[in-house]
């Protein structure tokens, strides 16, 4: 049985010089893996009443939607400007260069749904803290989040709203 780790492949110097990405692919791909990753993730949640998973576009909606599925709650993409119809819910973030936007469909949550939020890598931080304000400002309750990778060296825990639980299974 591999673990995760070795599931996980990183790529140095990608997408730019100095970067070390890390490239999940293999984990997707190995069904034993995948399989467990996905009971991992879920297991500090399995007595939350999570009532709706919200995945990050987009490999968020990976690991999500298997997350749904084994919490049995719903699923809700949070998604990039311009894919979701209106009316939307919008929220921008400051990315390492440059801005970005996250996107609900503004009737995607019900008032104090209890939401998770999942994606697949925390970096800066942004991303994940922009999707807890979305989640926040559809007026659901943002219960807590879970990534599969924290890459600690950026510090994006620091963004995350302190009192709401952030777990994450790898960290580098
Ligand atoms: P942040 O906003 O925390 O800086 O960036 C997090 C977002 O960037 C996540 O949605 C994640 O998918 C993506 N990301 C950043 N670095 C990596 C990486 O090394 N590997 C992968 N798979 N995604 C990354």
């Amino acid at each position: 049985m591999r673990s995760f780790d070795s599931l996980i492949r990183a790529l140095p110097d990608f997408p730019r010089p100095g970067v070390t990405f890390r490239d999940i692919t293999p984990l997707l791909a190995d069904a034993g893996g995948f399989a467990r990753c996905i009971d991992a993730l879920a297991e500090p949640w399995q007595d939350a009443r999570i009532e709706a998973v919200c995945g990050i576009e987009s490999r968020g909606f990976i690991f999500g939607a298997a997350l749904a599925q084994k919490l049995h709650a719903g699923f809700v993409p949070l998604r990039k400007p311009g894919k979701l119809p209106p009316p939307v819910v919008e929220v921008a973030y400051q990315l390492e260069y440059g801005s970005d936007r996250l996107q609900a469909r503004s009737d995607a949550l019900r008032p104090g749904e209890r939401a998770l939020l999942v994606d697949d890598v925390l970096a800066t931080g942004g991303t994940l803290a922009a999707a807890h304000e979305l989640v926040a400002r559809l007026g659901a309750t943002p219960v807590g989040a879970s990534v599969l990778i924290e890459l600690e060296a950026l510090q994006g825990r620091a963004r995350w709203p302190g009192g709401t639980p952030l777990h994450s299974l790898l960290r580098y």
